[in-house]
């Protein structure tokens, strides 16, 4: 990648990543589904046969696919970083009321902006950072670190999980059947991949897809919000309850967060179901279309063949 800056730029530029400022969460509105475009949606994003079943007749797990609902989430431990500069995260039992829901964490502060032209430095410096980073037990599995990809000025981020097997191999997020989905999602945005910029929670290959744990997700997600503020998106999109869980700071049902946009480090946060969820139960697409929708229109786009 080009160096466009000399050194006392790049330590400003770190010093700055290293500087964030408390977020807030703000819910503005619900949005219903457009029957036209969702047909549109359907025309351009394919159904997917499910994921075979095992010899069980449990449904063979695809890349972190896992049920879209708060129970989806094992969560080892009751609170993790509370002292940390990640978000620390809450174990939902049915009992706890929405407030109890809502973990009480200091998020990261929102690193000051980086100019357009230098966005794609300053993810390399946040590369150079994370090294070859042995800070939690996820790399001892890992293959390839998995950092992210598009573009540094995309007005459009999607943050999913972690890797799976086909990331971890090549050492770019969302390339397996789950990435082809969401390929065809962006593309039905009349967008395409190299337009947005994707990235996940943790950065190296849950053994088995599992769910990150909370010391995992707490020790790699300060580097997705750097690459969140480097990137500035006007639209995140958070694919799935983990990435919901670690952008909002708290754990919450992923049916309440769907529909509505979420402030999140300065940005506006659509929360949707996960491509690999959507493999596994395909009828859930137009729900994820409708929130896809939200995100055009605050983008201002218009579906492909929408004048
Ligand atoms: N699932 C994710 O959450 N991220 C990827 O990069 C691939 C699959």
């Amino acid at each position: 990648m080009a160096r466009v800056f000399d050194h006392a730029m790049r330590d400003a530029l770190v010093t700055r990543m290293r500087f964030y400022r408390d977020l807030g969460l703000t819910e503005f509105y619900r949005r219903a589904v457009d029957p036209a475009l969702l047909e549109q949606f359907e025309s351009v994003v394919p159904d997917y046969e499910a994921p075979a079943a095992d010899m069980t007749g449990q449904a063979v797990e695809v890349e972190g696919a896992k049920p879209e609902t708060s129970s989806g989430i094992t969560f080892a431990e009751a609170r993790l970083g509370a002292t940390h500069s990640a978000p620390s995260i809450f174990p939902l039992s049915g009992e706890e009321s929405m407030s109890a829901r809502k973990a009480q964490f200091s998020s990261p502060l929102i690193a000051p902006e980086v100019p357009l032209a230098g966005r794609a430095a300053a993810l390399e410096i946040i590369r150079e950072e994370i090294g070859d980073c042995t800070r939690c037990a996820l790399h001892k599995g890992r293959n390839k670190l998995v950092f992210g990809d598009g573009s540094p000025a995309a007005r459009l981020m999607f943050v999913g999980e972690g890797p799976g097997a086909d990331e971890d191999a090549q050492g770019i997020p969302f390339v397996g059947r789950a990435g082809q989905l969401l390929n065809n999602m962006i593309a039905a945005m009349g967008l395409t991949r190299e337009e947005v910029y994707i990235a996940n929670v943790v950065k190296c290959r849950p053994p088995g897809n599992r769910t990150p744990e909370p010391e995992e997700g707490a020790t790699c997600s300060p580097f997705l919000f750097q690459q969140i503020d480097v990137v500035r998106p006007q639209v995140l999109v958070a694919l799935g309850a983990t990435a919901a869980t670690y952008l909002l700071g708290s754990r919450q049902p992923l049916a309440g967060l769907r529909g509505r946009v979420h402030a999140v480090r300065g940005t506006q946060l659509i929360v949707t179901y996960h491509p690999a969820y959507l493999l596994r139960d395909p009828r859930q697409k137009k729900e994820a279309w409708a929130d896809l929708q939200i995100a055009m229109r605050e983008l201002g786009l218009k579906a492909p063949g929408k004048g």
